[in-house]
C-alpha cells in the first residue's frame, strides 16, 4: 500500500543562513577594505590646518576625525597616488576626543582668514554592528540545528522539524488511492472481525443510527500479542468502510519536549475531523496510556500525563456523530489507565489472539494467494509444523519459502522450500559452516536426545516433532515440540514440561558424568517456570494459594517486594526444592531408558536431523492420546 505522508511540507531551507553568514563575512571585508585609510596625528593635522590644505573635517560619532583634503592638500601630500579620491571618501582618519578636537582646530586656526569648522556626522556602522552580533547568530544557529536533530529523533531525514514538532506525525492511508485492504485479507479472527462489523456500518451509514440515538462506540481496544493482525484489521476497517485512515504509534507522541505529546494528540483529531468520517489507528497505545500517578520513580511521566490527559480530552470532546472512530492496539490492556477504559472513551476491547491451527491454515491461504505453489504443498501440513506462529510470522514463512526457492532457480515453490523457510524463521538462518568439533557434536547430540527421551517418555509435556544438531543463529541444537493449543495448564503439566527442559542437562551428566554450560537456556527457562508457579499460580503447597503477581504492571517500578525476607526465604527454598526434584526425576527416566537415549543420540550425530518417527522406531508409540482442548479465552486464567 503507497504511503501518503501527511507530514507538513513546511520545509524551510537552512541554507540561507548560511548564506547570509558569508554575506556577513564578504560586507565585513569590504567595509574594513573601505576604512583603510591613513591614521594621521594631532601634529600633522594642526600642520595641514595652518597651512589651509583641507576641505573639511567631519568628527564621526564624536569619536573618530574623518579629514578631506581639498586640491593643494591633494597635491602636497598625494602627488601621485590615484587611489585617493578627491573630496568622495577621506583621506585621514584621527582617532579623537571631541573637547580635544575642537579645541585644537580652533587653536590651530587662529587668525586665519576662512577657518574650517568640524561637522559632527552621527553614522551608524552597519557592518560593525553585525559583526559584533555573529557570535550570537552562530550560536542561534547552532541551537536550530541540534533542535533539528532532536526532532528528528536522529533519524536525519527532513528539515524544518523545530517548526513542526508539535504537528502529529499520523500516516494517511487514503482509501481512494491506495490498495484498499479489506477482510479479505484478514484471515481468521473471525469473532473480532464480527464486532468491528459494526463501526464499519456506522461509518458507511451513519445517519441510520445517529437518527435512532443510537451511540457508536468512539474508541475500540484490539489487545493481542505483536504480529497477530491488529494493524491489519483496524486497516480493513478503514477499507471497508472506504474511509481515511490515520495510523501512528504511542511512542511517536513521546519526545523529550514538554507539551509536544498534548499537542500532537490537538493536531491528529484536528486533521481528523477535517477528514471525518475517518479512523485514527494508533498502535501500542501503552506507551501513552500506562497507568498514571503511582509511578514515584521516573520522574519523565509529566509529559506522557499530559499527553494521555489530552488524548481522553480529545475523545470527550468529540460527539458521538462526529465520524472520528479510534482504534488502538496494545498487547498490555492489564497496564493501561482505567479513566482510557472508562464509557465513551475504548469502552470496547476486542482479543486478537495468536492463531489456532484452523486460522494458521487460512493465513497461510492468504499469504499464498499470490505465490506459484508446487504440487505437494499442503496448508494443513504447514499449519501444523508452526504452532504458536503469528500471522505476521507466516506472512515472513511464505515470503521467504518464494526466496529460497528462487535461489534454486525452480519454478514452483516446493513443500521442502516451505519447510526450510519454517526452519529459518524457527532458528535463525542455518549456519553450517560454522565450526563444531567431534566431541562438542557429541556432547550436543546427547543433550538434545535427552529433551527428546523425557518429553517422549512423560504424559504432560510437549510431544517432539523434530530434533536438530545443525547450529542455527545462537543456538547449538534445537528442538521442535508441538504443543497442544491449551490454554489453562495445570501444576503435573508445567512439572513434566521442567523435567523434559532439565533432560538436557541430565543426559550429559549421566553419559559424560560432567556437566556444561550448553543448558544456560534450559536453566533460565526452568527457573523462570519454578519462580511462576511457586509465586504466581499459587502451585506450591508450603507457599499455597497466594499469588504475588501484579496484573497492573506497577510492581515493576518498586523496590520493595510484596512480602516478607521470611517468605522470600521460603520461596527461594520451594523453588529449588522443585528443580532439584525434576533434576532428579529426569535423571530417573534417563538412567532407565539409557539405551534408547544412547541409540537416539547416535542416529543424531549420524543423520543430524530426527523426526517422531525415529522416536518411535526406538521407543514405541506413546501409550497417551493428544487431547484435542480447547478452551475459550474467557476461561483462561493465565
Ligand atoms: P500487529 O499490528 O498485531 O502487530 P500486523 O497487523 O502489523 O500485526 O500484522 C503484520 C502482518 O502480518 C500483516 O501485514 C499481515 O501480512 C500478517 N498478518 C497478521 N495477522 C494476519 C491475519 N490474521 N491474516 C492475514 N495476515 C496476517
Ligand atoms: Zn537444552
Amino acid at each position: 500500500m503507497a504511503e501518503i505522508n501527511n507530514k507538513p511540507k513546511k520545509k524551510i531551507g537552512f541554507y540561507w543562513i548560511y548564506i547570509v553568514l558569508i554575506a556577513f563575512f564578504i560586507g565585513s571585508i569590504v567595509f574594513s577594505s573601505a576604512g583603510s585609510v591613513k591614521e594621521t596625528t594631532m601634529t600633522e593635522l594642526t600642520k595641514m590646518l595652518k597651512e589651509q590644505d583641507i576641505e573639511k573635517i567631519e568628527l564621526i560619532n564624536g569619536k573618530t576625525a574623518e579629514i578631506y583634503l581639498n586640491e593643494q592638500g591633494m597635491r602636497k601630500y598625494f602627488p601621485n597616488d590615484t587611489k585617493q579620491t578627491f573630496g568622495k571618501t577621506p583621506n585621514y582618519t584621527l582617532k579623537v576626543s571631541e573637547d580635544r578636537l575642537y579645541t585644537k582646530v580652533d587653536e590651530a586656526q587662529q587668525g586665519l582668514s576662512n577657518p574650517i569648522e568640524v561637522i559632527p556626522v552621527e553614522r551608524t556602522n552597519f557592518w560593525g554592528e553585525i559583526i559584533g552580533w555573529t557570535p550570537l547568530l552562530l550560536i542561534i544557529v547552532f541551537w536550530i540545528l541540534i533542535m533539528r536533530r532532536m526532532g528528528n529523533g536522529g533519524s536525519g531525514m527532513g528539515g524544518g522539524q523545530i517548526f513542526s514538532i508539535g504537528k502529529s506525525k499520523a500516516q494517511l492511508y487514503d482509501q481512494e488511492k491506495d490498495n484498499k485492504t479489506t477482510f479479505k485479507d484478514v484471515a481468521g479472527l473471525e469473532e473480532a472481525k464480527e464486532e468491528v462489523m459494526e463501526i464499519v456500518d456506522f461509518l458507511r451509514n451513519p445517519m441510520r443510527y445517529t437518527r435512532l440515538g443510537g451511540k457508536i462506540p468512539k474508541g475500540v481496544l484490539l489487545v493481542g500479542p505483536p504480529g497477530t493482525g491488529k494493524t491489519l484489521l483496524a486497516k480493513s476497517v478503514a477499507g471497508e468502510a472506504n474511509v481515511p485512515f490515520f495510523s501512528i504509534s504511542g511512542s511517536d507522541f513521546v519526545e523529550m519536549f514538554v507539551g509536544v505529546g498534548a499537542s500532537r494528540v490537538r493536531d491528529l483529531f484536528k486533521q481528523a475531523k477535517e477528514k471525518s468520517p475517518c479512523i485514527i489507528f494508533i498502535d501500542e497505545i501503552d506507551a501513552i496510556g500506562r497507568a498514571r500517578g503511582k509511578n514515584i520513580m521516573s520522574g519523565g511521566n509529566d509529559e506522557r500525563e499530559s499527553t494521555l490527559n489530552q488524548l481522553l480530552t480529545e475523545m470527550d470532546g468529540f460527539g458521538t456523530n462526529s465520524g472520528v472512530i479510534v482504534l488502538a492496539a496494545t498487547n498490555r490492556a492489564d497496564i493501561l489507565d482505567k479513566a482510557l477504559m472508562r464509557a465513551g472513551r475504548f469502552d470496547r476491547q476486542i482479543y486478537v489472539e495468536l492463531p489456532d491451527l484452523n486460522g494458521r491454515r487460512e493465513i497461510f491461504e492468504v499469504h499464498m494467494r499470490g505465490l506459484k505453489l508446487g504440487n505437494d504443498v499442503e496448508k494443513e501440513f504447514l499449519a501444523k509444523q508452526t504452532p504458536g506462529f503469528s500471522g505476521a510470522d507466516i506472512a515472513n514463512v511464505c515470503n521467504e519459502a518464494a526466496l529460497i526457492a528462487a535461489r534454486k532457480n525452480k519454478d514452483n515453490i516446493e513443500k521442502q522450500d516451505f519447510l526450510d523457510a519454517i526452519d529459518r524463521i524457527v532458528g535463525g538462518l542455518e549456519k553450517k559452516n560454522s565450526v563444531i568439533t567431534q566431541s562438542e557434536k557429541k556432547v550436543i547430540a546427547y543433550h538434545e536426545a535427552g529433551h527428546a527421551t523425557t518429553s517422549w517418555m512423560l504424559e504432560h509435556a510437549h510431544p517432539l516433532v523434530k530434533v536438530t544438531i545443525v547450529p542455527r543463529g545462537k543456538a547449538l541444537g534445537a528442538a521442535w515440540y508441538l504443543p497442544d493449543e491449551r490454554q489453562i495448564t495445570t501444576k503435573e503439566q508445567m512439572y513434566h514440561e521442567m523435567i523434559a527442559t532439565l533432560g538436557g542437562r541430565a543426559a550429559e551428566q549421566i553419559i559424560f558424568g560432567q556437566i556444561s554450560t550448553g543448558a544456560l537456556n534450559d536453566l533460565e527457562k526452568v527457573s523462570k517456570q519454578a519462580h511462576a508457579m511457586v509465586m504466581y499460580y499459587g502451585l506450591d503447597e508450603t507457599i499455597g494459594n497466594v499469588s504475588y503477581y501484579d496484573s497492573t504492571g506497577q510492581q515493576e517500578y518498586s523496590f520493595q517486594k510484596p512480602f516478607s525476607e521470611k517468605t522470600a526465604e521460603k520461596i527461594d527454598a520451594e523453588v529449588s526444592k522443585l528443580i532439584e526434584s525434576a533434576y532428579q526425576e529426569a535423571l530417573r527416566i534417563l538412567n532407565e531408558h539409557k539405551d534408547g537415549l544412547t541409540q537416539l543420540a547416535e542416529k543424531l550425530i549420524d543423520k543430524e536431523v530426527i523426526f517422531s518417527d525415529d522416536l518411535v522406531a526406538i521407543f514405541g508409540e506413546r501409550p497417551w492420546k493428544q487431547e484435542e482442548r480447547s478452551f475459550k479465552r474467557n476461561e483462561t486464567t493465565a
